[in-house]
């Protein structure tokens, strides 16, 4: 509703002369005068003063500047400040251009958007509060530690700012889809909001942040960061590169690199699988050179779901999709069941990359604890955090990389799924989760019939959940460079089965396009031949006990000196919680030790080194800690 103009505003204005400013630019570099030595915060369209009043009111410490074009609104805010005698706030009743004509570089330490005009036309995006250029001049006015919180009912809006804020390389300090499902006792409600949730519209909120300092000098950077932390190396090749070094000058029996998550024989070298070796040889040009289509061909589908599948049967509809590996398979869930801003859930001892392949499309990365204290899986933090994100977004990705979960080497059991699939089964159906099972090292847990035996607890869940499989050749045919996986869902209707597919062929389209076709032809080649899909799991076997053993070794000796561990059942690593991982590595790498720091242990890479290396380690470790 259009505000009618108050009559005889000039008039009544005048009253508040003492709390008006009429000229801000001549106050830029200035506004201390005001605010004699208090914070400066600036809400930029004040409406009727709710939100101002009672954040002055609140913060008696902290100087507000309220701007609002509409000065018959206005002269309302100005009324209740008066009224409740509050002495720490000033009204600009003015549009307001760029803040910068208004204030100095680093004048001011906030700033509020409080449900500003969403101004819908698509070609008036420019002169939306939240367009890039204006963040960017908001941060150029903002202290180095200054924010910008922003709040709006409107979805369309929140969204387009979404996307400026990556464009304008902020950062999301916090966020919600749904303010008033969480407990914030910081939120002051405005005029507007309490009209819209009363309407059952949700609050979003966002506060934004400058982006990290980058360790390069901005003269010498050309990249768009966007919001992402990119670190100068990356810690795994970095520490496999040092053990190397080392390695030219003391030689081989000094270092032990435990570094790297492949399979490596007892003498270093990469164990590649002679049956796929051996059916890579036979490889056609027309089955190598041509484009596959970006779902895969059809033979290396069928084969990839009996690979997935082992001996059960799944009633669910499924649909395959090819990825050049799983890490292929977890971007395109990541992109296609969630929005930007949202946060993925995944338990605290996972994958480093699962942060920055979610970052990458603005999307954080939220953690439950796997384990509880008697070292069980901890469900109940699980359901707690299934349900505090799902309280503030309408998308949840879960990813669940198990058995011989990277780093730890636990393996979920049968009870942990249902307990998993209880979770789920209590989601409201208006919400809509991704539920993504990295089986990426399955193949190394156990037989077939014990690691798959969750399929049948995530075949066909409830409808608002879809299980998702990410089954990747990297680990189990050995063809780690060919990059080859597939992602599989297991749907409960043929609608989202079929969507699952155009989705997901529409993001490989739009980042890799198609997947390479030899390894595809190589599985299926193999899966069509009994006799070498026998020598296959033959040798995958005997791959798996030398694996086994390096682990049961390393359990051994680290129960023998004490050495606690995060729950192990078998895998390629093994973790040791400790404060300071990135102090303990630098002290084991003088030792000629060579391990990988994470966010709360170090990981230990059992699949690179040989069973007598495995059994000295926990002593090493043990000293340094
Ligand atoms: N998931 C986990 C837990 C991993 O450790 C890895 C690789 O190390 C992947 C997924 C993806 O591997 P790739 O893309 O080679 O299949």
């Amino acid at each position: 509703m259009r505000q009618r103009k108050v009559k005889n505003l000039d008039y009544k204005y005048e009253a508040y002369s003492d709390i008006l400013v009429w000229e801000p630019e001549e106050k830029r570099g200035h506004w201390n005068d005001l605010a004699k030595g208090k914070p400066i915060y600036i809400e930029i369209g004040c409406g009727k003063g709710k939100f101002i009043s009672e954040m002055a009111a609140r913060y008696p410490e902290h100087f507000f500047v309220a701007i609002e074009a509409n000065q018959s609104v206005m002269l309302r805010a100005m009324e209740k400040i008066r009224e409740a005698e509050i002495t720490n706030v000033v009204f600009v009743p003015l549009v307001v251009e760029s803040l910068a004509d208004w204030f100095d570089d680093a004048e001011v330490d906030g700033i509020f958007l409080n449900f500003s005009d969403p101004l819908p036309k698509n070609y008036w995006y420019k002169r939306r509060l939240t367009y890039r250029e204006r963040l960017n001049t908001y941060f150029k006015v903002l202290k180095e530690d200054g924010t910008v919180t922003f709040k709006t009912d409107n979805t369309g809006l929140f969204e387009f700012t979404m996307q400026e804020l990556q464009a304008a390389d902020l950062r999301i300090l916090e966020i919600t889809r749904d303010l008033h499902a969480e407990n914030c006792p910081d939120n002051i409600e405005t005029e507007y909001e309490a009209k819209f949730s009363g309407q059952g519209e949700k609050i979003k909120r966002v506060v934004l942040g400058r982006a990290k300092e980058r360790a390069m000098a901005q003269i010498k950077s050309m990249a768009a960061f966007n919001g992402r932390e990119i670190p100068l190396e990356d810690k795994v090749f970095a520490a496999s590169g040092r053990a190397k070094k080392m390695i030219e000058e003391k030689g081989k029996d000094a270092v032990i690199n435990a570094t790297i998550g492949t399979l490596l024989d007892d003498k270093g070298e990469l164990v590649v699988m002679s049956s796929v070796e051996k059916t890579i040889k036979t490889l056609t040009a027309s089955e190598y050179a041509a484009y596959a289509p970006i779902a895969g061909t059809e033979g290396f589908k069928k084969a990839i779901c009996r690979a997935a599948f082992g001996p059960y049967e799944v009633n669910s509809y499924v649909e395959v999709v090819a990825t050049p590996g799983g890490t292929g398979a977890i971007r395109n869930t990541i992109s296609n069941y969630s929005c930007p801003g949202d946060k993925v859930l995944t338990h605290n001892w996972h994958w480093a990359p699962y942060k920055s392949i979610a970052g990458e499309m603005g999307r954080g990365l939220e953690h439950f604890q796997m384990f509880d204290e008697e070292g069980k899986f901890n469900l109940a933090d699980f359901e707690y955090k299934v349900n505090k994100l799902l309280r503030s977004q309408e998308h949840l990705v879960i990813i669940l990389n198990t058995p011989a979960n990277n780093p730890t080497g636990y393996n979920m059991s049968v009870e942990d799924w249902y307990g998993v699939k209880a979770v789920l089964d209590k989601v409201d159906m208006d919400k809509k989760v991704a539920l993504l099972c990295d089986v990426a090292y399955i193949d190394f847990a156990g037989e077939d019939e014990e690691t798959r035996a969750f399929i049948p607890v995530i075949d066909k869940l409830r409808s608002n959940i879809l299980p998702i499989i990410a089954y990747s050749a990297s680990k189990t045919f050995s063809l780690y460079g060919f990059r080859c996986a597939a992602m599989i869902c297991l749907a409960d209707s043929p609608e989202v089965a079929e969507e699952f597919a155009r989705v997901c062929v529409y993001s490989s389209r739009a980042s890799w396009s198609n997947s390479p076709r030899a390894p595809q032809t190589v599985i299926e080649k193999i899966f069509a031949d009994p006799e070498l899909l026998e020598e296959a799991r033959v040798e995958r076997r005997g791959d798996r006990e030398m694996l086994l053993a390096r682990g049961r070794a390393f359990n051994e000796e680290a129960e023998k000196v004490g050495l606690n561990i995060v729950p192990f059942n078998a895998g390629f690593f093994v973790t040791i919680p400790c404060d300071k991982p990135d102090e303990v590595c630098a002290k084991l790498e003088k030792k000629g030790v060579f391990l990988i720091p994470i966010t709360g242990g170090v990981r230990v890479s059992v699949a690179s080194i040989p069973e007598d290396q495995c059994r000295k380690l926990p002593a090493i470790i043990k000293s340094v800690l």
